[in-house]
């Protein structure tokens, strides 16, 4: 019976749990409601119970699991295998959560930041495959990020690096939900393009998106690709405003660890090529003369299945 390596994505809806072989071949996999509310123990409860169900349907043996990796939202000390705090599942706070994994499956296990977990799924199968210095970032709900120097995750002194959603990009500019302002997040997230879109369309802004707040009281990122690609200007300001923001973050993270590549995720990048090449145009306006070219930026390539892979991938790693 081959290796299994298991990976595992918690969030904070659902919990997607992936198998795979030895050569991080996806077997199959599954999600189920994570329901943090019930408390840590359940919820690691509901994730072995899962798999076993996963496992079993597929014909695959649980006794073949030789490790499991978990990534998940929140601060870690990632040396003792604690999370400290997560703002969207308030009663997963100061727990060994990667003891009570391996408590539970009675195998190792590794516990990962999620962004972290994506970018090193990324990494090793998808769009930084070959690499061995990358810089991530997810455009979601928020922004994530994930470092990888000389083939390494960057943790940090105090397990918090790679906050690339906070790094403020215009001082004294819109406040972020961090209290800063001026974080690139503010602008260029899912949420912070479409909260623009409304902000200037309540402001008077003439636009095909003004149909669609009328219809759903709200705006949402793929409205503004979407009418963006059937030539609304006010999305094309929007979406050039988010590449511009996104083009600064780029040329900062280039004068600081010289990534080879720049890799983003999240639901942004299904606005497509109009928005990877205004990012690369701005950041050709911006960067330093001399550093012009030197770094690839490029759109993810796994999906939203990046989380559980580079879990796997982790996993793995503790048996090679
Ligand atoms: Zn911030």
């Amino acid at each position: 019976m081959s290796e299994l390596f298991i990976g595992i994505d918690l969030g904070g809806t659902n919990i997607k749990i992936g198998c795979f072989d030895s050569q991080l071949t996806l077997l199959c996999k599954t999600s189920t409601p994570t329901e943090a509310d019930t408390g840590p123990e359940p919820v690691i409860d509901k994730i072995a119970q899962t798999t076993e169900k996963l496992l079993a349907d597929n014909n695959l043996s649980y006794e073949s699991i030789e490790a499991v990796a978990m990534g998940s939202p929140g601060q870690f000390n990632f040396a003792e295998g604690i999370i400290i705090s997560n703002p969207n599942m308030p009663l997963f706070k100061n727990l060994p959560l990667r003891k009570m994994l391996s408590d539970r499956f009675e195998k190792p296990a590794v516990l990962e930041n999620d962004a972290n977990a994506a970018c090193w799924g990324e990494y090793t199968l998808g769009a930084g495959k070959g690499i061995k210095d990358m810089v991530f970032f997810t455009l979601g709900t928020g922004i994530g990020g994930g470092i990888i120097t000389d083939g390494k995750l960057v943790h940090g002194f105090a397990d918090s690096a790679a906050e690339l959603g906070h790094v403020i990009i215009y001082p004294d500019g819109r406040l972020c939900s961090c209290g800063q302002k001026g974080c690139v997040e503010a602008y260029a997230s899912a949420n912070s393009t479409a909260k623009r879109a409304a902000e200037a369309i309540e402001a008077g802004a003439s636009s095909s998106l003004k149909k669609v707040i009328e219809q759903n009281s709200q705006i949402t990122s793929k409205d503004v690709y979407d009418h963006l690609a059937a030539g609304d200007d006010l999305a094309k300001q929007i979406t050039d405003s988010t590449a511009k923001a996104l083009a600064i973050i780029c040329i900062n993270v280039l004068h600081t660890t010289e990534p080879q590549r720049i890799v983003f995720a999240g639901g942004m990048i299904a606005a497509g090529d109009v928005l990877l090449e205004r990012i690369k145009d701005y950041f050709n306006e911006y960067i330093w003369t001399l550093k012009k070219e030197t770094v690839e930026i490029a759109f993810a390539k796994l999906g939203e299945d990046a989380g559980i892979i580079g879990a796997a991938a982790l996993a793995k790693q503790l048996k090679d």
